[in-house]
């Protein structure tokens, strides 16, 4: 049966388990997050499809099931299934996109590494990826292709439907040409590109550099320069862009670049944030913390989240403040362990682990360890609840897309109090005028910034959060789109069909 949405995404959108010799899959546990708000689209047409890719022994098995048709609570779907080697993975995933793709994005040019990547295997897994949209995509169906993985699936698709609407989002930073340009295979990456109808960003910045890129490397036509939204207008965060243009026009073709950040699901975490259980969480985590003050930290193991110079800035403010040991402070850094067999994620893993034992070695007691470093995932429920026991969520990355963990904690703190700081890196920052934004570049600003964070009397708090929460709350999850793309063209087709 084919769609009239098709939603490209590289991981499929259950989690697989083998229970007594049988594949079982579960819907995801909890409504937020990327994953279950592109499920939520399902629910506006007769039916969708998705399309992954999944590891297999033998790609060539004739009993890989390649198509699975799935009815849960967000609708009907049929996933299709890309067997990949894991060979094909490695070279795919973690290496053209982890090695060379990931550092560019995030501005570490000294992190590129150019040389292991087979562009070949990048375009062969692209266009199949392509080719199984276009199979699923019915007459003038909208395919929403998302992430860097799949840079070059647009182009493939355009050649072989050219009836289709696709839209393509970029849920990491887009950098500037100076940076982008770094990549051999640019003008391909871009070229594919625009061969979409919408491309679309977190925030005006990431969407101006894409057009800076594309005039740098093709002769386009540019739509006149607007002013950004005002919500988008900080004078705090080094990611403020005052006006972008809309539309690029490369070979008589239009297309829109749009900005629309991902927010999170307000109703779902005020929900867990009110429940009795996370009541019981919090107040069992106050009850340990006896007068210490508390500061969360939540971000995966990557060296783009600066999780070591976090930590490194904490060993530096207890040294300089003695007051705040013993008993008086504790951090919770919560860095989740990516991929163990990426070198890049196990060094930084190392280093977090050393700097985190040096300092509780250095200032901590019998009683009191003024680090707890958690490497795995915790449910959201539980975070929720250290969101709401802590003093400051402390929020740092060196680049950062958008980061939702800051935006999951000012809509947990129904209270109106605690203190957020955030890294002005963070694409959340031109959002949230209102965090204390630091540098993690400066040893002085990462520093100072906590130090105000802790020492912040109630009124300025509650000032604070009450904005905060206002800034996160009229960016709903539920209000995110395809870009400039209209979900109705689809949602009406299938209600006539
Ligand atoms: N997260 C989680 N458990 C953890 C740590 C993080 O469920 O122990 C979730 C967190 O709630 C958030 C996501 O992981 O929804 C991280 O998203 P973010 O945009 O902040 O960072 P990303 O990892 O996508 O770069």
């Amino acid at each position: 049966m084919s769609s009239d949405l098709v939603i490209v995404y590289h991981r499929q959108p259950y989690e697989e388990a083998i229970e007594n010799g049988k594949v079982v899959r579960r819907v995801n546990k909890s409504p937020n997050g990327i994953v279950p708000t592109l499920k939520s689209f399902f629910g506006s047409v007769d039916h969708a499809s998705w399309i992954a890719w999944k590891l297999a022994e033998d790609p060539s098995a004739p009993d890989f099931e390649q198509k699975v048709e799935i009815t849960d609570e967000y609708g009907q779907y049929t996933v299709s299934r890309l067997a990949l080697s894991e060979t094909q993975v490695r070279e795919f995933y973690h290496i053209t996109s982890k090695e060379a793709f990931w550092p560019i994005l995030h501005a570490f040019k000294e992190r590129y590494n150019y040389d292991p990547v087979d562009w070949e295997n990048f375009r062969d897994v692209n266009r199949r990826f392509a080719e199984a949209a276009a199979d699923e995509a019915a007459e003038g169906a909208l395919v929403w292709v998302h992430d860097y993985n799949l840079w070059l699936v647009p182009g493939y698709l355009r050649k072989m439907r050219p009836d289709v609407q696709i839209a393509f989002f970029h849920h990491t930073p887009f950098p500037s040409a100076d940076m982008f340009n770094a990549l051999p295979w640019r003008r391909e990456i871009v070229e594919s590109l625009l061969a979409c109808d919408d491309v679309g960003f977190h925030i005006p910045r990431y969407a101006a550099n894409f057009v800076s890129v594309a005039s740098s490397l093709f002769d386009v036509d540019l739509s006149d320069r607007i002013p950004v939204d005002p919500a988008f207008l900080s004078e705090a965060t080094a990611l403020t862009e005052r006006a972008i243009r809309e539309t690029i026009t490369h070979n008589g073709h239009n297309t829109a670049v749009s900005v629309c950040p991902v927010g999170v699901n307000n109703a779902y975490l005020d929900e867990v944030a009110h429940a009795p259980e996370t009541d019981a969480k919090v107040a069992e985590i106050r009850e340990g913390l006896g007068d210490s003050q508390l500061i969360i930290s939540v971000g995966r193991t990557d060296y783009t989240k600066g999780g070591v110079q976090q930590l490194e800035a904490f060993e530096r403010v207890l040294e300089a403040n003695p007051e705040l040991c013993d008993q008086k402070l504790r951090l919770m850094h919560i860095s989740v362990s990516a991929n163990r067999n990426m070198t890049a994620y196990a060094e930084i893993q190392a280093e977090i682990e050393q700097v985190a034992g040096r300092i509780n070695g250095k200032f901590g007691t019998f009683d009191w360890q003024p680090v707890a470093l958690v490497s795995r995932a915790l449910p959201l429920e539980d975070l929720v609840a250290y969101y709401r026991a802590s003093d400051v969520a402390w929020i740092t990355p060196l680049a950062d897309g958008m980061n939702l963990v800051c935006k999951e904690y000012t809509a947990s703190r129904f209270d109106e109090d605690g203190v957020l700081v955030l890294s002005e890196f963070a694409g959340a920052a031109v959002q949230l005028h209102d965090a204390v934004m630091t540098n993690p570049f400066s040893h002085r600003s990462m520093d100072r910034t906590i130090l105000e964070a802790l020492k912040m009397d109630r009124f300025e708090r509650k000032r604070r959060m009450k904005r905060l929460r206002a800034a996160v709350k009229a960016d709903d999850i539920s209000t995110w789109r395809p870009g400039t793309l209209d979900l109705g063209v689809a949602m009406k087709r299938s209600a006539v069909a």
